[in-house]
């Protein structure tokens, strides 16, 4: 790991206590994970919420932090991943807040030393003289001795903390994918889905939908059985997470279901680009592995539509759901779209 990031991590939990003492927060693992993640910026939800929160009820308390933790550290798999990681963090930070203490009172006490030192000079003979310088040596040496000593903590602690943050990422990646088609799955869906429509609110952007399902999938497994069915799920997959760009996100929402996000784009651009999707899928030569045959096509049936400002999420999931009802209605193989109630 580069050395840049261990001087963040350390940059960043020391201002993280900083501020805690500054605010009189009490330095449990919850505020410890909680206000370090918000010193790191690294999750703007949680910034929001911290000051959102704070500026409602006029100061930080222990209820607000307990709040917060459940809302954005404990998520069934990742809960236990991120415990360990608050309480490792918290550790390290003591020891760090530890090392600089001792650190400042030798320091102090080698101030005060060298105070008397100066004060005695005057009246000394060249002996006592050299004693003393002597002894200031060497209480210089074993002053840059603690600094070094406490250098290395903190390199330590910085880099148990880098570590665990990586560790924590990769399980909170792992909570996030689905395991059969490696995109995001449906709570990543739930997430991302609820962060896009509060920054379309605020910003007072488009945002659309597309809900997606396979054409008589029951039919491939029927027919070729569940693991052709399973590979039929994956090309789908692949085919939609290849044909989105950068912004958008298309997750698995369920079984044979998919959905995608595209924030920034009109209705009519969002249709044009489900149609893409559509004609992309149909275009996928489907081989048994067994038979080396081909196995007729993949078709899919999608529902477009943009979000209303102001409504809430499950009626807009609903009305693209709606769409994908009326394309399967009428005739699969089609993309459908509901123009919502309110238009911006
Ligand atoms: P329609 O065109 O109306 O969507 O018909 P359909 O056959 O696609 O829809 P239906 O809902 O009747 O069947 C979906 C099937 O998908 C039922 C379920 O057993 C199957 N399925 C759900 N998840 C998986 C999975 O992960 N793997 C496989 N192989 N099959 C799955
Ligand atoms: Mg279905
Ligand atoms: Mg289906």
């Amino acid at each position: 790991m580069p050395i840049d990031d261990f001087e963040k991590v350390r940059v960043n939990a020391r201002k993280a206590m900083a501020l805690m003492e500054e605010r009189g927060i009490r330095q449990t693992p919850h505020n410890y994970a909680i206000w370090y993640e918000y010193i790191q910026e690294s999750n703007p939800d949680l910034t929001r919420a911290v000051n959102e929160l704070i500026s409602k009820h006029g100061k930080y308390t222990d209820k607000i932090g307990l709040d917060l933790y459940a809302q954005f550290f404990t998520r069934e798999k990742e809960g236990r991943a991120v415990q360990e990681t608050s309480r490792l963090v918290q550790k390290s930070m003591e020891e760090m807040l530890g090392n600089l203490n001792e650190s400042s009172a030798n320091y102090s006490s080698y101030g005060e030393n060298l105070n008397s030192f100066a004060e005695k000079v005057e009246e000394l003979s060249g002996a006592e003289l050299q004693g003393i310088i002597d002894e200031i040596v060497s209480q210089t040496n074993s002053m840059s001795g603690n600094t070094i000593s406490l250098q290395q903590g903190i390199d330590s602690a910085s880099r148990e903390i880098a570590d665990l943050k990586r560790r924590l990422q990769f399980v909170q990646q792992e909570a996030h994918t689905d395991s059969l088609t490696g995109i995001p799955n449906r709570k990543s869906f739930d997430m991302e889905l609820a962060k896009k429509v509060s920054e379309a609110q605020e910003k007072e952007a488009n945002l659309c939908l597309i809900m997606a399902d396979i054409d008589h999938f029951k039919d491939f497994n029927d027919t070729h059985g569940h693991t052709f069915g399973d590979q039929v799920i994956k090309l789908v997959a692949s085919t939609l997470a290849k044909g989105i760009d950068g912004s958008a996100v298309a997750a698995r929402y369920g079984g044979e279901e998919f959905s995608v996000i595209l924030p920034n784009t009109e209705l009519s651009e969002a249709v044009n680009i489900a149609n893409d999707l559509r004609m992309a899928i149909s275009a996928k030569k489907l081989i048994k592995r067994s038979t080396k045959k081909e196995v007729g096509k993949i078709t899919m049936s999608l529902g477009v539509t943009a979000y209303a400002n102001r409504e809430n999420v499950m009626t807009f999931i609903n009305r693209a759901d709606q769409a994908l009802y009326s394309a399967k209605k009428s005739g699969r193989n089609c993309v459908k779209h509901a123009e919502p109630a309110l238009s911006r």
